[in-house]
């Protein structure tokens, strides 16, 4: 055998490996038969690299329900306590935090509220190594630490994680991916792949992986949080644009005689649907204010509530006949506050989007999150096992024990 098919084989079966650790991860256990039909490889092979995959501890074969004729099969199944990652999901003014084993299992999770002024990158760094380091205490104790997942709501650099505008957080240019690690290798003396990611594009992946868009390859995500951000899916790939800043849809200018919006344009989307303007224009007198309480409100029967939630609706209708036109998506979903709004306003959405062209609109649904509020959670989670659903052997073999960081 000559060095360079060793090599070329090296890499097939490194490629498989990582394909069948990936259809586990994310679709859950499966016989070696199921194994077989996904793959298209033969038997004796699914079996070598399921034994090297048990090997390095990350799959267990249990005994699965007996068939029809025969012995019960074996079932390939994800140990989620072999491998997992700190998802932190970084919000205008919470933080949220869970440790998630192989197969995406939420180990643990926790919330942490904090002052939209006072969190600078600084305190935001401190603020992600001390959850981190409580988030390991939680770990199994033979799993090893594979990733680290941050999503923020502003557009991020993919290459090096550099946050390049957070606008509603007040950051710019901060090289987030960098200063979490330099953290993480000062507090444990190890840094596993640190993943920074935009919130809304990380709600989709998030949302087409293990949520509601699970059967779909044309999914679109909205953020709906202090700012409003756009994760766009096109044929099963993310849509990232020329720099990965694509999708930010909360900028379409929907309103010129609209309101300034922090990114300095006037009438952006988000000035119409985000939750500064429900809150605004429910006037229900009171700083700590939440979407939920303007929706508990119009519920029992505040008009000016009620009125606010209508005026979200006509406009969130709006922006997703034109996002109907444009992506031809299969599915809409509508994260954070916009999950709350929805049932309220969908007869008006739907009245909205029965403006855009008929082929597309047929083809849409718009939905709320299968996972509620976490999906920019659990996207970020995703983003930090990419680097073990790459190459599983090599990343299990460098990693540090969750429990020794
Ligand atoms: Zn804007």
């Amino acid at each position: 055998m000559t060095a360079r098919t060793a090599a070329t084989q090296d890499d097939l079966r490194r490629h498989n490996r990582a394909r069948l650790l990936r259809r586990l991860h994310e679709g859950g256990a499966a016989s070696r038969s199921d194994l077989v039909a996904f793959s298209g490889l033969n038997r004796s092979t699914v079996g070598v690299l399921v034994s090297e995959l048990a090997d390095a501890g990350l799959v267990t074969e249990v005994a699965g329900a007996a068939g029809q004729v025969g012995r019960p099969s074996l079932l390939v199944q994800p140990d989620a306590e072999s491998a997992v990652v700190v998802a932190l999901d970084l919000k205008v003014e919470r933080t949220v935090v869970a440790l998630v084993g192989l197969g995406g299992t939420v180990l643990w999770r926790k919330e942490q509220s904090h002052k939209r002024t006072s969190y600078t990158p600084q305190a935001a760094i401190r603020n992600v190594t001390t959850l981190t380091a409580h988030a390991l205490r939680h770990a199994p104790p033979h799993a090893v630490w594979v990733g680290v997942g941050v999503s923020v709501p502003g557009t991020v650099d993919h290459v090096d994680g550099r946050v390049r505008l957070a606008p509603n957080l007040g950051w710019a240019d901060v090289p987030l991916g960098g200063l979490v690690r330099e953290a993480m290798n000062g507090k444990f003396g190890y840094a596993p792949a640190i993943e920074v990611g935009n919130d809304a594009d990380l709600g989709a992946v998030a949302e087409h992986v293990r949520g509601v868009g699970a059967s779909n390859r044309n999914l679109i995500y909205l953020s709906g949080e202090v700012g409003v951000g756009g994760g766009v899916i096109i044929e099963g790939r993310a849509m990232t644009g020329a720099g990965g800043f694509g999708g930010e849809v909360g900028h379409m200018v929907v309103n010129p005689q609209g309101v300034t919006c922090r990114c300095g344009a006037r009438g952006c989307w988000e000035t119409e649907i985000g939750r500064d303007a429900i809150i605004r224009a429910a006037a229900l007198g009171d700083d700590s204010v939440e979407v939920e309480d303007v929706v508990a409100a119009a519920a029992a029967g505040n008009r000016k509530a009620q009125a606010a939630i209508d005026e979200v609706g006509e406009w969130l209708g709006v922006g997703l006949a034109n996002l109907v036109n444009l992506f031809n998506p299969e599915v809409i979903v509508l994260g954070g506050h916009l999950r709350l709004i929805f049932p309220l306003v969908s007869g008006t959405v739907y009245r909205r989007i029965h403006y855009a062209l008929p082929a597309s609109r047929e083809q849409v649904r718009v939905e709320v999150p299968a996972l509620n509020g976490d999906s920019t959670l659990i996207g970020a989670a995703e983003s930090a096992f990419e680097g073990l659903l790459t190459d599983p052997i090599d990343v299990v073999s460098h990693a540090h024990h969750a429990v020794a960081s």
